[in-house]
């Protein structure tokens, strides 16, 4: 079981407890690339030999607080960001029970709807803050699993589906509500944030029972367990590969639960998945 982290200045970290280790040289196993660069995420395709010289160099590691530092994106070049629309059912009832005021559609079902891509430009880490672009507008959170490919494929079948998973981490795909399509609405710079680190596939046996949490300063937002996916992770990714080529790296929002809301700058947003850790992102005015 691993916590592996990129924080500060692009260093590589091993988390244990509240100790960053930094393991920054084990990046030295990646191989030099030129163009064209393949399209996978470097460091989630060649995972193993990375976590490989990452443990042999731990012992002589400096560390910092996890407190002290500033975590990115544990997966820095996503070749697709893939996202599940209402894939909860008590979400589903509170879009259809705002009768599509805030979500200015008519909410359909995942069956319906599919899977929908974010741009790789959303991509943030949960050290980093989230912009509000468009104040006037309603921009809500939602806390989802996010589940990191780290074998490709396509048509992957549901029973090998958790053998093509590197790793799992926190995500927040912040939304803006209104009548565009979800792929202009969620792809924000700083929309979709993944962290504060990546939680290996060994470590996390059932993603499909996992407690998750946001409270937005300190009030309760959203409860709920990833029990009650419509689409398991297993399905999601035998779905999405139906219809993507899967690669290393990329990442798959696995849909939020009930209780979204509205965010604004100066708020703080604290969130945490079982088995997967905590953080805190601060939501600021963008420009
Ligand atoms: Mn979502």
């Amino acid at each position: 079981m691993t916590r592996l982290c990129r924080f500060n200045d692009n260093r590589l970290g091993l988390v244990e407890g509240d100790r960053v280790f930094d393991v920054t040289p084990a990046l030295d196993v990646l191989p030099a690339v030129r163009w064209p660069v393949p399209a996978v995420d470097l460091l989630i395709a060649h995972l193993a030999p990375v976590l490989a010289r990452a443990a042999a160099l731990r012992a002589g590691a400096a560390s910092l607080a996890v407190a002290d530092v500033r975590f990115l994106s544990p997966v820095a070049n996503p070749p697709k960001v893939i996202a599940a629309p209402v894939n909860y059912l008590k979400h589903q009832a509170e879009a259809i029970a705002d009768g599509g005021r805030n979500f200015a559609r008519d909410v359909k079902t995942i069956e319906q709807y599919g899977l929908f891509l974010k741009s790789s430009t959303s991509v943030i880490g949960t050290g980093e803050a989230v912009p509000i672009a468009f104040p006037e507008r309603r921009t809500d959170h939602e806390i989802e699993l996010v589940v990191v490919i780290g074998k490709g494929g396509r048509a992957i079948a549901r029973d090998d589906a958790l053998a093509h998973v590197a790793g799992y981490a926190l995500g927040l795909d912040i939304t803006v509500r209104g009548p565009e399509d979800r792929s202009l609405r969620k792809s924000l710079d700083g929309f979709s944030v993944i962290g504060p680190w990546l939680v290996t596939a060994d470590a996390v046996p059932d993603p499909d029972a996992l407690a998750l949490r946001l409270d937005v300063n300190g009030a309760p937002r959203q409860r709920a367990n990833t029990r009650d996916l419509i689409f398991d992770v297993r399905r999601l990714i035998e779905y999405a590969s139906t219809f993507y080529t899967l690669n290393a790296g990329d990442v798959l929002f696995t849909g939020t639960p009930e209780g979204v809301g509205p965010i604004a700058p100066g708020d703080l947003m604290r969130y945490e998945i079982e088995q997967i850790g905590a953080a805190e992102t601060r939501v600021v005015a963008a420009g």
